[in-house]
């Protein structure tokens, strides 16, 4: 969705909200799969505080993903909030990172929460803290029970061992 915000900059005191739906279907993490399978829910705000133009856009979606340890699937309700100062010259730069330069009026609304929901991914997935992941001889998931192999020789000469065998 792209944004005229003509208006917004030229009246104190403007207000607009925007909600929609984003596919973001097509983003590809680095293990080659896709997260974000169902639309993402964006609602925007645009407000002209004296003078100053403030974006705050959340984002709600579903992402889904696996265990890092132990391989389950995983939907995790991912809730994204981000702050932005709109600003039509570049004199008004250098102040602060949150600033967005936008040209002839337009901002494109899509690309901002694309970019903005990708570096707020979450790096770590786990089913729970507590989990156990597989057993690393067998492969069970060792949160349904012991597989009753011996795991017990992770001390560093395990590793010179399994290099002597
Ligand atoms: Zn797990
Ligand atoms: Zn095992």
């Amino acid at each position: 969705m792209i944004l005229d915000l003509k208006g917004v900059f030229e009246y104190e005191g403007f207000n607009r909200n925007v909600s929609y739906e984003l596919d973001m279907s097509g983003f590809e993490d680095q293990s080659g799969g896709f997260p974000l399978k169902e639309p993402v829910i964006v609602n925007a705000s645009l407000r002209n505080r004296a003078g100053v133009v403030g974006l705050h856009v959340e984002t709600q979606s579903v992402y889904s993903t696996q265990c890092d340890r132990c391989c389950a699937p995983l939907n995790e309700q991912l809730s994204i909030t981000f702050d932005n100062v709109l600003v039509r010259d570049a004199a008004s730069e250098g102040d602060s990172g949150d600033l967005i330069k936008v040209e002839e009026d337009k901002f494109d609304l899509d690309e901002h929460v694309w970019t903005n929901v990708i570096l707020n991914l979450p790096m770590k997935h786990l089913c729970s803290e507590a989990c156990k992941g597989l057993c690393p001889k067998c492969g069970k998931n060792l949160n349904e029970g012991d597989c009753g192999c011996d795991n017990s020789d992770d001390s560093p000469f395990s590793v010179l061992k399994s290099l002597l065998q």
